[in-house]
Protein backbone atom coordinates (compact mmCIF):
# COMPACT_ATOMS: atom_id res chain seq x y z
CA UNK A 1 0.00 0.00 0.00
CA UNK A 2 1.37 3.13 -0.79
CA UNK A 3 -1.07 5.68 1.52
CA UNK A 4 0.46 3.88 4.50
CA UNK A 5 -2.67 2.72 5.65
CA UNK A 6 -3.19 -1.00 7.11
CA UNK A 7 -4.96 -3.17 5.78
CA UNK A 8 -7.82 -4.77 8.51
CA UNK A 9 -10.49 -7.73 8.38
CA UNK A 10 -14.11 -6.88 7.24
CA UNK A 11 -16.17 -5.26 10.49
CA UNK A 12 -17.78 -8.07 11.79
CA UNK A 13 -21.74 -8.36 12.11
CA UNK A 14 -23.18 -8.04 15.88
CA UNK A 15 -24.15 -11.44 15.46
CA UNK A 16 -21.27 -13.14 13.43
CA UNK A 17 -19.05 -15.29 15.21
CA UNK A 18 -15.14 -14.71 14.32
CA UNK A 19 -14.18 -16.55 11.01
CA UNK A 20 -11.69 -20.03 11.82
CA UNK A 21 -8.42 -20.04 11.93
CA UNK A 22 -8.02 -22.34 9.14
CA UNK A 23 -10.99 -23.25 6.89
CA UNK A 24 -12.13 -27.20 7.17
CA UNK A 25 -10.96 -30.04 5.29
CA UNK A 26 -13.43 -32.61 5.85
CA UNK A 27 -17.06 -33.13 6.83
CA UNK A 28 -19.86 -35.63 6.98
CA UNK A 29 -21.97 -33.95 4.15
CA UNK A 30 -20.22 -31.00 1.54
CA UNK A 31 -22.71 -28.98 0.65
CA UNK A 32 -22.21 -26.77 -2.71
CA UNK A 33 -23.98 -23.54 -2.95
CA UNK A 34 -25.35 -21.51 -0.25
CA UNK A 35 -29.27 -20.61 -1.09
CA UNK A 36 -32.33 -21.49 0.46
CA UNK A 37 -31.57 -25.36 -0.29
CA UNK A 38 -27.96 -25.20 0.96
CA UNK A 39 -28.81 -23.21 4.14
CA UNK A 40 -31.77 -25.39 5.28
CA UNK A 41 -30.28 -28.92 4.72
CA UNK A 42 -26.60 -27.58 6.72
CA UNK A 43 -29.57 -26.66 9.42
CA UNK A 44 -31.55 -29.42 9.73
CA UNK A 45 -27.96 -31.93 9.87
CA UNK A 46 -26.64 -29.65 12.48
CA UNK A 47 -29.55 -30.03 14.58
CA UNK A 48 -29.07 -33.54 14.49
CA UNK A 49 -25.62 -33.59 15.52
CA UNK A 50 -24.18 -34.42 11.73
CA UNK A 51 -21.40 -32.08 10.68
CA UNK A 52 -21.69 -29.90 7.22
CA UNK A 53 -19.59 -27.78 5.24
CA UNK A 54 -21.56 -24.99 3.05
CA UNK A 55 -19.57 -23.37 0.05
CA UNK A 56 -20.94 -20.50 -1.35
CA UNK A 57 -18.96 -18.72 -4.17
CA UNK A 58 -20.89 -15.28 -3.95
CA UNK A 59 -20.28 -12.91 -0.87
CA UNK A 60 -23.39 -12.22 2.04
CA UNK A 61 -24.62 -9.52 0.88
CA UNK A 62 -25.14 -10.59 -2.32
CA UNK A 63 -26.51 -13.80 -1.19
CA UNK A 64 -29.26 -11.32 1.10
CA UNK A 65 -30.20 -9.15 -1.26
CA UNK A 66 -30.75 -11.05 -4.11
CA UNK A 67 -34.81 -10.83 -5.17
CA UNK A 68 -36.55 -14.34 -5.79
CA UNK A 69 -39.40 -15.98 -4.28
CA UNK A 70 -41.93 -15.07 -1.80
CA UNK A 71 -44.72 -17.54 -1.36
CA UNK A 72 -44.54 -20.21 0.94
CA UNK A 73 -46.62 -23.38 1.35
CA UNK A 74 -47.48 -24.71 4.80
CA UNK A 75 -45.17 -27.52 4.65
CA UNK A 76 -41.99 -24.84 3.80
CA UNK A 77 -43.83 -22.72 6.62
CA UNK A 78 -43.25 -25.99 8.94
CA UNK A 79 -39.85 -26.94 8.07
CA UNK A 80 -38.49 -23.53 8.82
CA UNK A 81 -40.31 -23.48 12.06
CA UNK A 82 -38.88 -26.70 12.63
CA UNK A 83 -35.42 -25.77 12.21
CA UNK A 84 -35.61 -22.88 14.58
CA UNK A 85 -35.61 -20.50 11.94
CA UNK A 86 -39.60 -19.67 11.71
CA UNK A 87 -39.55 -16.43 14.60
CA UNK A 88 -39.40 -13.62 12.40
CA UNK A 89 -41.17 -15.57 9.88
CA UNK A 90 -44.29 -15.98 12.03
CA UNK A 91 -44.06 -12.46 13.42
CA UNK A 92 -44.13 -10.63 9.75
CA UNK A 93 -45.46 -13.59 7.03
CA UNK A 94 -48.52 -12.57 5.93
CA UNK A 95 -50.90 -15.79 6.39
CA UNK A 96 -53.23 -15.60 2.86
CA UNK A 97 -56.50 -17.81 2.10
CA UNK A 98 -56.32 -17.91 -1.14
CA UNK A 99 -55.89 -16.33 -4.63
CA UNK A 100 -57.98 -14.37 -6.74
CA UNK A 101 -58.39 -15.10 -10.42
CA UNK A 102 -58.94 -11.90 -12.76
CA UNK A 103 -60.36 -13.37 -16.36
CA UNK A 104 -62.63 -11.91 -19.12
CA UNK A 105 -63.34 -8.77 -16.81
CA UNK A 106 -64.31 -10.84 -13.52
CA UNK A 107 -62.88 -12.29 -10.65
CA UNK A 108 -62.63 -15.33 -8.48
CA UNK A 109 -61.57 -15.68 -5.31
CA UNK A 110 -60.05 -19.74 -4.75
CA UNK A 111 -60.02 -20.20 -1.01
CA UNK A 112 -57.58 -22.52 -0.05
CA UNK A 113 -58.81 -23.80 3.40
CA UNK A 114 -61.68 -24.96 1.99
CA UNK A 115 -60.56 -26.23 -1.09
CA UNK A 116 -57.09 -27.78 0.54
CA UNK A 117 -57.80 -29.82 3.62
CA UNK A 118 -57.35 -26.25 5.46
CA UNK A 119 -54.00 -25.35 4.26
CA UNK A 120 -53.14 -21.87 4.06
CA UNK A 121 -49.82 -20.23 2.53
CA UNK A 122 -47.82 -17.19 4.03
CA UNK A 123 -46.11 -14.32 1.77
CA UNK A 124 -42.63 -14.03 2.95
CA UNK A 125 -39.67 -12.88 0.74
CA UNK A 126 -37.04 -15.84 0.11
CA UNK A 127 -34.59 -12.69 0.99
CA UNK A 128 -35.63 -12.71 4.25
CA UNK A 129 -35.35 -16.53 4.74
CA UNK A 130 -32.07 -16.55 3.95
CA UNK A 131 -31.02 -13.84 6.09
CA UNK A 132 -33.14 -15.53 8.91
CA UNK A 133 -30.85 -18.42 7.97
CA UNK A 134 -27.67 -17.10 7.50
CA UNK A 135 -27.80 -15.51 10.88
CA UNK A 136 -28.51 -18.36 12.55
CA UNK A 137 -25.81 -20.73 11.18
CA UNK A 138 -23.37 -17.92 11.59
CA UNK A 139 -24.68 -16.89 15.31
CA UNK A 140 -22.00 -17.40 18.28
CA UNK A 141 -25.78 -18.35 19.99
CA UNK A 142 -26.40 -21.22 18.04
CA UNK A 143 -22.89 -22.40 16.85
CA UNK A 144 -24.14 -23.36 13.18
CA UNK A 145 -21.86 -25.35 10.76
CA UNK A 146 -19.09 -23.88 8.63
CA UNK A 147 -20.84 -21.70 5.89
CA UNK A 148 -18.35 -20.28 3.77
CA UNK A 149 -18.61 -17.48 1.41
CA UNK A 150 -16.63 -16.32 -1.24
CA UNK A 151 -15.74 -19.85 -1.82
CA UNK A 152 -16.66 -21.24 -5.63
CA UNK A 153 -16.82 -25.34 -6.28
CA UNK A 154 -15.03 -25.72 -9.53
CA UNK A 155 -15.18 -30.09 -9.21
CA UNK A 156 -16.61 -32.45 -7.44
CA UNK A 157 -14.94 -36.52 -7.59
CA UNK A 158 -14.85 -39.16 -5.56
CA UNK A 159 -18.94 -40.32 -5.96
CA UNK A 160 -18.28 -43.97 -7.13
CA UNK A 161 -16.83 -46.49 -4.74
CA UNK A 162 -12.96 -46.20 -5.27
CA UNK A 163 -10.02 -45.80 -3.15
CA UNK A 164 -10.52 -41.84 -3.04
CA UNK A 165 -14.07 -41.03 -1.49
CA UNK A 166 -16.12 -37.93 -2.21
CA UNK A 167 -14.13 -34.61 -2.37
CA UNK A 168 -14.65 -30.57 -3.37
CA UNK A 169 -12.51 -28.97 -5.28
CA UNK A 170 -12.73 -25.23 -4.80
CA UNK A 171 -11.07 -21.49 -4.23
CA UNK A 172 -10.82 -19.50 -1.76
CA UNK A 173 -8.86 -16.37 -1.04
CA UNK A 174 -7.03 -16.97 -4.23
CA UNK A 175 -5.81 -20.80 -3.39
CA UNK A 176 -7.03 -24.25 -4.57
CA UNK A 177 -8.60 -25.93 -1.96
CA UNK A 178 -10.03 -29.28 -1.25
CA UNK A 179 -12.85 -30.32 0.97
CA UNK A 180 -13.03 -34.14 1.62
CA UNK A 181 -16.56 -35.70 2.63
CA UNK A 182 -18.94 -38.78 2.88
CA UNK A 183 -21.54 -36.90 1.38
CA UNK A 184 -21.49 -34.09 -1.78
CA UNK A 185 -24.72 -32.05 -1.93
CA UNK A 186 -25.54 -30.18 -5.17
CA UNK A 187 -27.24 -27.18 -3.88
CA UNK A 188 -25.75 -24.75 -5.94
CA UNK A 189 -28.57 -23.43 -8.34
CA UNK A 190 -29.62 -23.90 -12.52
CA UNK A 191 -26.23 -22.08 -13.12
CA UNK A 192 -24.00 -24.38 -10.71
CA UNK A 193 -21.51 -27.28 -11.49
CA UNK A 194 -23.09 -30.34 -9.29
CA UNK A 195 -25.58 -31.12 -12.40
CA UNK A 196 -22.21 -31.62 -14.57
CA UNK A 197 -20.66 -34.63 -12.33
CA UNK A 198 -22.91 -36.44 -13.26
CA UNK A 199 -21.96 -38.61 -16.50
CA UNK A 200 -23.34 -38.36 -19.50
CA UNK A 201 -24.32 -41.80 -20.25
CA UNK A 202 -26.74 -41.53 -16.57
CA UNK A 203 -27.80 -37.69 -17.21
CA UNK A 204 -31.48 -37.03 -18.59
CA UNK A 205 -32.53 -33.32 -19.31
CA UNK A 206 -36.04 -32.11 -20.04
CA UNK A 207 -35.99 -28.67 -21.01
CA UNK A 208 -38.80 -26.38 -22.08
CA UNK A 209 -38.37 -22.17 -22.77
CA UNK A 210 -41.39 -19.99 -23.09
CA UNK A 211 -41.36 -17.19 -25.63
CA UNK A 212 -42.06 -14.30 -23.25
CA UNK A 213 -40.48 -13.16 -19.61
CA UNK A 214 -41.75 -11.58 -16.77
CA UNK A 215 -40.93 -7.96 -15.92
CA UNK A 216 -40.84 -7.69 -12.12
CA UNK A 217 -40.70 -4.38 -10.01
CA UNK A 218 -40.62 -3.77 -6.44
CA UNK A 219 -42.75 -0.76 -5.69
CA UNK A 220 -42.52 1.16 -1.96
CA UNK A 221 -46.36 1.08 -2.01
CA UNK A 222 -48.86 -0.71 0.44
CA UNK A 223 -50.82 -3.95 -1.68
CA UNK A 224 -53.94 -3.31 -3.57
CA UNK A 225 -55.70 -6.08 -2.73
CA UNK A 226 -55.22 -8.68 0.33
CA UNK A 227 -53.95 -11.67 -1.35
CA UNK A 228 -52.28 -12.56 -5.08
CA UNK A 229 -53.95 -11.32 -7.71
CA UNK A 230 -53.51 -13.23 -11.10
CA UNK A 231 -54.34 -11.56 -14.36
CA UNK A 232 -55.42 -12.84 -17.35
CA UNK A 233 -55.83 -10.49 -19.94
CA UNK A 234 -55.96 -9.97 -23.96
CA UNK A 235 -52.98 -7.39 -23.16
CA UNK A 236 -50.45 -10.44 -21.17
CA UNK A 237 -50.33 -11.38 -17.61
CA UNK A 238 -49.95 -9.98 -14.79
CA UNK A 239 -49.55 -10.76 -11.63
CA UNK A 240 -49.88 -8.83 -7.76
CA UNK A 241 -48.08 -10.00 -5.16
CA UNK A 242 -46.11 -8.00 -2.08
CA UNK A 243 -43.84 -8.64 0.06
CA UNK A 244 -45.04 -6.79 3.43
CA UNK A 245 -48.04 -4.47 4.36
CA UNK A 246 -45.97 -1.61 2.95
CA UNK A 247 -44.35 -3.12 -0.32
CA UNK A 248 -45.45 -4.39 -3.61
CA UNK A 249 -44.43 -7.31 -5.76
CA UNK A 250 -45.63 -7.00 -9.22
CA UNK A 251 -45.07 -8.59 -12.42
CA UNK A 252 -45.95 -7.89 -16.48
CA UNK A 253 -45.96 -10.52 -18.81
CA UNK A 254 -43.34 -9.04 -21.43
CA UNK A 255 -41.71 -10.28 -24.76
CA UNK A 256 -38.46 -12.18 -24.52
CA UNK A 257 -35.40 -9.89 -25.06
CA UNK A 258 -37.19 -7.12 -23.21
CA UNK A 259 -34.97 -4.16 -22.00
CA UNK A 260 -36.41 -2.63 -18.40
CA UNK A 261 -34.87 0.65 -19.48
CA UNK A 262 -37.91 1.03 -21.70
CA UNK A 263 -40.13 0.62 -19.12
CA UNK A 264 -40.43 3.87 -17.49
CA UNK A 265 -42.62 3.67 -14.18
CA UNK A 266 -45.62 5.66 -15.44
CA UNK A 267 -46.33 3.00 -18.31
CA UNK A 268 -45.90 -0.04 -16.01
CA UNK A 269 -48.17 1.18 -13.49
CA UNK A 270 -50.57 2.32 -16.58
CA UNK A 271 -50.04 -1.31 -18.03
CA UNK A 272 -50.70 -3.49 -14.70
CA UNK A 273 -54.04 -1.25 -14.03
CA UNK A 274 -55.07 -1.97 -17.94
CA UNK A 275 -54.38 -6.05 -17.13
CA UNK A 276 -55.50 -6.19 -14.07
CA UNK A 277 -59.44 -4.05 -15.04
CA UNK A 278 -62.56 -5.31 -13.46
CA UNK A 279 -65.60 -4.67 -15.48
CA UNK A 280 -68.11 -4.71 -12.10
CA UNK A 281 -65.45 -1.79 -11.10
CA UNK A 282 -64.08 0.27 -13.64
CA UNK A 283 -62.66 2.51 -11.74
CA UNK A 284 -60.85 -0.23 -9.45
CA UNK A 285 -56.58 1.03 -9.75
CA UNK A 286 -53.79 -0.17 -8.28
CA UNK A 287 -51.73 1.83 -5.34
CA UNK A 288 -48.40 3.47 -6.79
CA UNK A 289 -45.57 4.12 -5.01
CA UNK A 290 -41.82 4.41 -6.39
CA UNK A 291 -40.41 1.41 -7.56
CA UNK A 292 -36.87 0.25 -5.91
CA UNK A 293 -36.13 -2.45 -8.59
CA UNK A 294 -36.66 -3.42 -11.93
CA UNK A 295 -35.96 -6.84 -13.91
CA UNK A 296 -36.65 -9.04 -16.50
CA UNK A 297 -37.15 -12.53 -15.70
CA UNK A 298 -37.12 -15.11 -18.24
CA UNK A 299 -39.30 -18.53 -18.38
CA UNK A 300 -37.51 -21.72 -18.28
CA UNK A 301 -38.65 -25.14 -17.00
CA UNK A 302 -36.28 -27.90 -16.99
CA UNK A 303 -35.46 -31.13 -14.96
CA UNK A 304 -32.42 -33.08 -14.73
CA UNK A 305 -32.76 -37.02 -13.82
CA UNK A 306 -31.82 -38.58 -11.45
CA UNK A 307 -31.78 -36.28 -8.64
CA UNK A 308 -28.73 -39.02 -7.11
CA UNK A 309 -26.05 -40.67 -8.44
CA UNK A 310 -23.33 -42.59 -5.79
CA UNK A 311 -22.79 -39.84 -3.30
CA UNK A 312 -24.21 -36.83 -4.54
CA UNK A 313 -27.31 -35.64 -4.11
CA UNK A 314 -28.97 -32.55 -6.57
CA UNK A 315 -31.23 -30.25 -4.47
CA UNK A 316 -33.62 -27.47 -5.46
CA UNK A 317 -32.75 -25.24 -8.43
CA UNK A 318 -29.91 -27.60 -9.01
CA UNK A 319 -31.94 -30.27 -10.57
CA UNK A 320 -35.13 -28.02 -11.33
CA UNK A 321 -36.61 -25.09 -12.38
CA UNK A 322 -40.47 -24.22 -12.90
CA UNK A 323 -41.09 -20.93 -14.31
CA UNK A 324 -42.63 -18.63 -11.24
CA UNK A 325 -46.50 -18.40 -12.46
CA UNK A 326 -46.92 -21.68 -9.88
CA UNK A 327 -44.60 -20.54 -7.09
CA UNK A 328 -43.30 -23.60 -6.90
CA UNK A 329 -39.89 -23.28 -6.78
CA UNK A 330 -38.40 -22.06 -3.49
CA UNK A 331 -41.16 -24.42 -2.06
CA UNK A 332 -39.65 -27.84 -4.15
CA UNK A 333 -35.82 -26.74 -2.74
CA UNK A 334 -36.96 -26.54 0.59
CA UNK A 335 -38.94 -29.97 0.17
CA UNK A 336 -35.99 -31.38 -1.46
CA UNK A 337 -33.63 -30.71 1.45
CA UNK A 338 -36.31 -31.86 4.29
CA UNK A 339 -36.61 -34.91 2.70
CA UNK A 340 -32.77 -35.40 1.73
CA UNK A 341 -32.15 -34.37 5.36
CA UNK A 342 -34.76 -36.88 7.01
CA UNK A 343 -32.68 -40.14 4.59
CA UNK A 344 -29.23 -39.01 5.65
CA UNK A 345 -30.13 -38.54 9.67
CA UNK A 346 -31.83 -42.05 9.32
CA UNK A 347 -27.95 -43.42 7.68
CA UNK A 348 -26.17 -41.45 10.25
CA UNK A 349 -27.87 -42.83 12.96
CA UNK A 350 -29.08 -46.77 12.21
CA UNK A 351 -27.37 -47.29 8.87
CA UNK A 352 -30.40 -47.32 6.75
CA UNK A 353 -29.82 -46.30 3.15
CA UNK A 354 -33.46 -46.64 2.06
CA UNK A 355 -34.07 -43.31 2.20
CA UNK A 356 -31.09 -42.25 0.18
CA UNK A 357 -31.92 -44.76 -2.08
CA UNK A 358 -35.27 -43.69 -2.76
CA UNK A 359 -34.42 -40.10 -2.28
CA UNK A 360 -34.28 -39.49 -6.89
CA UNK A 361 -37.19 -41.24 -7.20
CA UNK A 362 -39.67 -39.87 -4.55
CA UNK A 363 -38.58 -36.42 -5.42
CA UNK A 364 -39.40 -36.94 -9.04
CA UNK A 365 -42.46 -37.74 -8.51
CA UNK A 366 -43.32 -34.52 -7.15
CA UNK A 367 -41.09 -32.70 -9.23
CA UNK A 368 -43.38 -33.94 -12.05
CA UNK A 369 -46.03 -32.89 -10.50
CA UNK A 370 -44.70 -29.03 -9.70
CA UNK A 371 -43.68 -29.15 -13.57
CA UNK A 372 -46.80 -29.55 -14.63
CA UNK A 373 -49.07 -27.54 -12.34
CA UNK A 374 -46.72 -24.42 -13.25
CA UNK A 375 -46.76 -25.13 -17.07
CA UNK A 376 -50.58 -25.63 -16.54
CA UNK A 377 -50.67 -22.32 -14.97
CA UNK A 378 -48.27 -20.44 -16.86
CA UNK A 379 -49.97 -21.75 -20.20
CA UNK A 380 -53.38 -20.39 -19.08
CA UNK A 381 -52.66 -17.39 -17.98
CA UNK A 382 -50.09 -15.99 -20.52
CA UNK A 383 -50.91 -14.80 -24.16
CA UNK A 384 -48.08 -16.61 -26.40
CA UNK A 385 -46.72 -14.31 -29.46
CA UNK A 386 -48.57 -16.34 -32.07
CA UNK A 387 -52.10 -16.91 -29.63
CA UNK A 388 -54.92 -17.19 -31.99
CA UNK A 389 -58.31 -16.45 -30.90
CA UNK A 390 -58.87 -19.96 -30.71
CA UNK A 391 -56.21 -20.38 -27.96
CA UNK A 392 -57.51 -17.71 -25.92
CA UNK A 393 -61.18 -18.96 -25.84
CA UNK A 394 -59.95 -22.14 -24.75
CA UNK A 395 -57.88 -20.45 -21.69
CA UNK A 396 -61.45 -18.21 -21.07
CA UNK A 397 -62.81 -21.56 -20.98
CA UNK A 398 -60.51 -23.57 -18.65
CA UNK A 399 -60.82 -20.19 -16.21
CA UNK A 400 -64.61 -19.89 -16.04
CA UNK A 401 -64.07 -23.97 -15.12
CA UNK A 402 -62.33 -23.06 -12.51
CA UNK A 403 -64.51 -20.77 -11.08
CA UNK A 404 -67.58 -22.88 -11.28
CA UNK A 405 -66.77 -26.68 -10.32
CA UNK A 406 -65.68 -26.89 -7.39
CA UNK A 407 -63.33 -30.08 -8.74
CA UNK A 408 -61.77 -27.86 -10.73
CA UNK A 409 -60.98 -25.49 -8.10
CA UNK A 410 -59.96 -28.01 -5.90
CA UNK A 411 -57.25 -28.86 -8.49
CA UNK A 412 -55.46 -25.82 -8.73
CA UNK A 413 -56.11 -25.08 -4.69
CA UNK A 414 -54.25 -28.25 -3.76
CA UNK A 415 -51.24 -27.92 -6.46
CA UNK A 416 -51.06 -24.04 -5.17
CA UNK A 417 -50.95 -24.41 -1.32
CA UNK A 418 -49.15 -27.77 -2.01
CA UNK A 419 -49.04 -31.52 -1.28
CA UNK A 420 -47.30 -32.95 1.67
CA UNK A 421 -44.01 -34.09 1.86
CA UNK A 422 -45.08 -37.40 1.29
CA UNK A 423 -48.21 -39.66 0.24
C1 LIG B 1 -34.84 -14.04 -10.81
C2 LIG B 1 -35.60 -15.15 -10.14
C3 LIG B 1 -36.90 -14.92 -9.63
C4 LIG B 1 -37.62 -15.95 -9.03
N1 LIG B 1 -38.88 -15.72 -8.54
C5 LIG B 1 -39.57 -16.75 -7.95
C6 LIG B 1 -40.88 -16.59 -7.45
O1 LIG B 1 -41.45 -15.53 -7.57
N2 LIG B 1 -41.48 -17.68 -6.84
C7 LIG B 1 -40.84 -18.90 -6.70
O2 LIG B 1 -41.37 -19.84 -6.10
N3 LIG B 1 -39.61 -19.07 -7.16
C8 LIG B 1 -38.97 -18.02 -7.77
N4 LIG B 1 -37.73 -18.22 -8.22
C9 LIG B 1 -37.15 -19.51 -7.97
C10 LIG B 1 -36.58 -19.60 -6.55
O3 LIG B 1 -36.02 -18.38 -6.17
C11 LIG B 1 -35.56 -20.73 -6.58
O4 LIG B 1 -36.28 -21.91 -6.85
C12 LIG B 1 -34.76 -20.87 -5.27
O5 LIG B 1 -33.84 -19.81 -5.16
C13 LIG B 1 -34.00 -22.21 -5.28
O6 LIG B 1 -33.11 -22.24 -4.21
P1 LIG B 1 -31.74 -23.03 -4.33
O7 LIG B 1 -31.09 -22.90 -3.01
O8 LIG B 1 -31.99 -24.37 -4.90
O9 LIG B 1 -30.90 -22.27 -5.46
P2 LIG B 1 -30.31 -20.79 -5.48
O10 LIG B 1 -31.18 -19.86 -4.72
O11 LIG B 1 -30.03 -20.49 -6.91
O12 LIG B 1 -28.94 -20.91 -4.69
C14 LIG B 1 -27.81 -21.52 -5.26
C15 LIG B 1 -26.57 -20.97 -4.59
O13 LIG B 1 -25.42 -21.68 -5.05
C16 LIG B 1 -24.37 -20.77 -5.27
N5 LIG B 1 -23.44 -21.37 -6.24
C17 LIG B 1 -23.62 -21.55 -7.56
N6 LIG B 1 -22.56 -22.17 -8.11
C18 LIG B 1 -21.68 -22.37 -7.10
C19 LIG B 1 -20.38 -22.96 -7.04
N7 LIG B 1 -19.78 -23.46 -8.14
N8 LIG B 1 -19.75 -23.01 -5.85
C20 LIG B 1 -20.33 -22.51 -4.73
N9 LIG B 1 -21.57 -21.93 -4.74
C21 LIG B 1 -22.23 -21.88 -5.91
C22 LIG B 1 -25.09 -19.52 -5.79
O14 LIG B 1 -24.31 -18.35 -5.62
C23 LIG B 1 -26.34 -19.51 -4.93
O15 LIG B 1 -26.18 -18.78 -3.74
C24 LIG B 1 -37.02 -17.21 -8.87
C25 LIG B 1 -35.72 -17.44 -9.38
C26 LIG B 1 -35.02 -16.43 -10.03
C27 LIG B 1 -33.64 -16.71 -10.59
Amino acid sequence: MTDGATSRPPARRPDERPAAAGVPEETTVGIIGGGPAGLLLSRLLHRAGIPSVVLESRDREYAEQRQRAGMLEQTTVDVLRECGAGARMDREGLVHDGIELRFDGRSQHIDFPTLANGRRVTIYAQTEIVKDLISLQLSELSDGAPLIFGAEVTSVTGLTPGPEGPALHYTYEGRERTLHCDFVVGCDGFHGIARTALPDSVARTYEREYPFSWLGILADAPPSCAELIYAHSSRGFALHSMRSSSVSRLYLQVPNGTDPADWPDERIWDELDARFALSADPGWRLNRGPITSKAVLPMRSSVTEPMRHGRLFLAGDAAHIVPPTGAKGLNLAVADVAVLARALIRHHTTGDTSGLDSYSEDRLRRVWRAEHFSYFMTTTLHTSPDQSPFDTRLQLSQLDRIASSRAAATELAENYAGLALSD
